[in-house]
């Protein structure tokens, strides 16, 4: 069957390692006809946005992507383009799997763990007000009104909703991943000491649906900050975690450092509609055009898309390759050498053919 996607290169080191995932993941022999846009700062100059309409229509309709990361200025200027593409197509669990492969320089034995982060509300909401502006004025207002603290005058403003819509859509989401791969634990993640109503529903929430799944799945919640110790230190006794979204982010990258970093940290985001795969890693734009960062990230993202089409096989031959590089470590780049100043390193495009042709020695099943 012929699969159609639509594929984001994105900005920075995203054409290169969008390209060299689209390379492999062709090169399974899975029929994949491919539809390309540009989003990001290179659509701006010729749709003025840098989400263009025609990106959302493209994943509408084919209801599956591949995108590389897209460049967010920090601070003023425009919001993130991620977050707007989760929002416009309610993709609003993102799934990360944090699996430590034999051969990649790291400082544990076994990790392997999966991120579900909640995509569509919490601090990422995009609801803010600048500092002195008349809105942030009468909420400081409405607040000292309210029975709130008082705030300085000279604060802006972020606001952080969790509903409980939003809060049991991904706990339930989380269960229902735990039971159809394999995952023994559910771990809720918050905040509920300090931030008693927002972390303080979500956690409610959790308990909750959690019941219903007794007998099933192992369910227990953690402190964010405690977690954050106990995965440095015992990151084997977690299985699944569920995360509101700024956690989520955060402990995504923490994840990543467990398991070598950045360039080997695929991710997903998926709503009833459509399904969008990218590395958790962002444009890295120093790196740009030097053909030197790790393209495994993305390619592991498109070992999820594969199992999202329902190719399996293909999937699980492009993983097996993808670790067979990695644990003979000869083609791989700079950041999975010890050294990393180590000059056998290879680029992104080796990288990504040492991947393929392990790739055609790994029979199709019959
Ligand atoms: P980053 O992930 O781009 O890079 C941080 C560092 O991680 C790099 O300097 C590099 O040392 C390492 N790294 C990242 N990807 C790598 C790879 N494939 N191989 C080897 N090393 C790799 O994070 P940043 O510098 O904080 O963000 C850069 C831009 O990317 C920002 O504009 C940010 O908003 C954006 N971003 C986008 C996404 C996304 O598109 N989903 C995600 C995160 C960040």
């Amino acid at each position: 069957m012929k699969h159609r996607v639509t594929l984001i290169p994105g900005d920075g080191i995203g054409p290169e390692v969008a390209g060299a995932a689209q390379a492999c993941i062709d090169a399974t022999g899975v029929s994949i006809e491919w539809s390309v846009h540009a989003a990001g700062e290179g659509a701006i100059p010729k749709f003025g946005s840098p989400l263009p309409e025609v990106v959302l229509d493209s994943i509408r309709r084919d209801r599956v992507a591949l995108k590389g990361p897209i460049t967010t200025p920090i601070g003023k200027g425009i919001r993130s383009v991620n977050v707007a593409l989760r929002h416009a197509l309610d993709l609003y669990a993102c799934v990360r799997p944090a699996k430590l492969y034999p051969g990649v320089p790291a400082h544990y034995k076994k990790v392997d763990l999966v991120i579900i982060r909640e995509n569509s509300e919490d601090l990422y909401a995009g609801i803010e007000y600048d500092d002195g502006t008349p809105e942030v004025k009468e909420l400081i207002q409405w607040v000292r009104a309210h029975g709130g603290k008082a705030i300085r005058p000279d604060a802006a403003i972020s606001l952080k909703p969790i509903s409980a819509t939003a809060s049991e859509r991904i706990v339930r989401f989380a269960f229902e991943y735990a039971l159809t791969h394999g995952r023994r634990k559910v771990t809720a993640v918050h905040k509920a000491n300090i931030m008693k109503f927002s972390d303080g529903l979500f956690l409610e929430v959790a308990q909750r649906v959690a019941a219903e799944y007794e007998g099933r799945v192992l369910f227990e919640d953690r402190l964010v900050d405690n977690l954050c110790m106990q995965l440095v230190q015992r990151p084997e006794t977690f299985d699944l975690l569920v995360l509101p979204n700024l956690y989520g982010d955060i402990i995504s990258d923490l994840c990543a450092g467990l398991i070598g970093g950045l360039g080997v940290a695929p991710g997903a985001n998926i709503g009833e509609q459509a399904a969008v795969f990218e590395p958790v890693h962002g444009s890295a734009p120093k790196y740009q055009g030097q053909n030197k960062v790790n393209p495994v990230a993305t390619i592991l993202s498109g070992v999820l898309m594969l199992r999202h089409l329902k190719e399996d096989a293909a999937a699980d031959r492009l993983e097996r390759a993808v670790a067979e590089v990695l644990q003979e470590g000869r083609f791989v780049t700079y950041d999975l050498k010890t050294d990393r100043k180590d000059t056998s390193s290879v680029g992104t495009q080796e990288m990504a053919q040492a991947i393929i042709n392990k790739l055609k020695k790994i029979p199709v099943p019959a």
